[in-house]
């Protein structure tokens, strides 16, 4: 949540340090197309149509005209576009992201683009009567009159932060908790009123807020393993660069795994790695787990020795010996005859589960004059590991 707060939080003290200034009226107007350009650059290059979506609804509320439409419905078309933007970008957060130019990943802006420049439209048309809800009030003296923002407004905003705040809990990635941001400085660009220089500040820091969420989402993509969640390779050196003179290093396999693959499916191996991953998310002792690769995990005891680290691992290990892992098999759908699709047979079936064990072999070594480097620790774990292996499996080795 934490980088997308920075920024939020930044934006408002600058504005509240540097808003009157002369010069702060004079470079935002050049800035803004900056980062909505860059921000368009990186969400292609990345494939983050989202990204793009949101970007092309936050430059579009800031170039549509503001209030020289309306006459008597002054600020209409602003507010009734920034509740559709917001709105939007609460659908988005439930929505995946594609490649920009793919099928999927291009309707993303244009239905964006659509939404928040329909209110200009129906102006323009003249039904400006259309896009008047956008401040009717709801209760009498308005739900946050503080705030300078229309009811409607208000409700589309929490409607949307709330959707985004439980997909940020749910998916856990950066895209969501970075669009709860996003919402944040749009509501605050709304409340400050179309065309002023703090409405475009803050859809700027909302576009600068997508930066961040692009580079975020290719950093956990880097450090990060996608299917158990834990960090990834990269991050085990990274750990390990700073984990002192003093670390011991557990290599954790899974025994029999290609057997066990080749019984119960691919499907279900991934399953049960992804269970065992999370298993070794909870080791004690201060052990911090990661995913080496396949079927191999590594376990770091930053300033703890081999003997400290060896306890643990042995719980660990006696631990996943007696889980049992609940998988759910996967049921593949004859191909129905069309005399059934007719027949609407199309409720899902429910998946039966399993309950599945595993065991695992560890090899255990710890920094010394032996094994001074980073890269001879863990080779020095692996030979450990290949020691278990040979004894029989299912133990930890010193
Ligand atoms: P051992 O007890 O000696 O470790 O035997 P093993 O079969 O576990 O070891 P081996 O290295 O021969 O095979 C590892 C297997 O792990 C091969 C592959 O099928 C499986 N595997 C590796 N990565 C994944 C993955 O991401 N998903 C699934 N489902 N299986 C994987
Ligand atoms: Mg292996
Ligand atoms: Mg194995």
């Amino acid at each position: 949540m934490w980088p997308g707060a920075i920024l939020f939080l930044t934006g408002v003290w600058f504005a509240a340090a540097w808003g009157n200034a002369e010069w702060f009226s004079q470079a935002v107007p050049y800035y803004a197309p900056v980062v909505f350009g860059i921000g368009l650059l990186l969400a292609w290059r990345f494939g983050r149509s989202r990204v793009s979506a949101v970007l092309v609804g936050l430059a579009l509320l800031n170039y549509l005209p503001g209030s020289e439409l309306g006459g008597a419905t002054a600020g209409s078309p602003w507010e009734a576009g920034g509740i559709i933007l917001l709105v939007l970008i609460g659908a988005l957060s439930v929505l995946k992201d594609h490649g920009v130019f793919s099928r999927f990943g291009i309707v993303q802006p244009l239905i964006v683009a659509a939404g928040v420049s329909a209110s200009w439209a129906l102006i323009r048309s003249g039904r400006s009567w259309v896009p008047s809800w956008a401040w009717q009030p709801i209760l009498p003296g308005g739900l946050a009159p503080w705030s300078g923002l229309s009811d409607a407004t208000v409700l589309a905003g929490i409607a949307s932060l709330a959707l985004t705040l439980a997909m940020g809990s749910r998916r856990d990635h950066p895209m969501e908790k970075g669009l709860f941001w996003v919402l944040v400085a749009t509501l605050v660009a709304v409340a400050q009123g179309a065309g002023s220089d703090g409405s475009t500040f803050y859809l700027m820091v909302a576009g600068l807020i997508l930066h961040v969420v692009v580079l975020e989402t290719s950093h956990a993509m880097a450090f990060r393993d996608e299917l158990t969640g834990l960090p990834a390779r990269r991050s085990l050196w990274r750990e390990l660069d700073s984990a002192g003179r003093l670390y011991a290093v557990g290599m954790v396999d899974i025994d029999h795994f290609k057997k066990f693959n080749d019984e119960h499916g691919h499907d279900i191996g991934d399953q049960v790695l992804r269970l065992v991953g999370s298993c070794l998310g909870r080791v004690t002792g201060g052990g911090k787990a990661f995913r080496y690769g396949g079927e191999e995990f590594a376990i770091v005891f930053p300033g703890k020795d081999r003997d400290h680290a060896y306890g643990h691992l042995e719980v660990l290990r006696k631990t996943i010996e007696e889980s049992e892992f609940t998988v759910r098999r996967l049921v593949r759908r004859r191909r129905q005859s069309k005399a059934t699709k007719t027949k609407k047979t199309t409720t899902r079936r429910k998946q039966p589960t399993v309950k599945l064990s595993v065991t695992v072999s560890i090899g255990v070594a710890e920094r010394s004059k032996q094994n001074p480097t980073d890269e001879a620790v863990v080779k020095a774990a692996d030979r450990a590991l290949f020691r278990a292996k040979k004894k029989g499996r299912n133990r930890v080795a010193r």
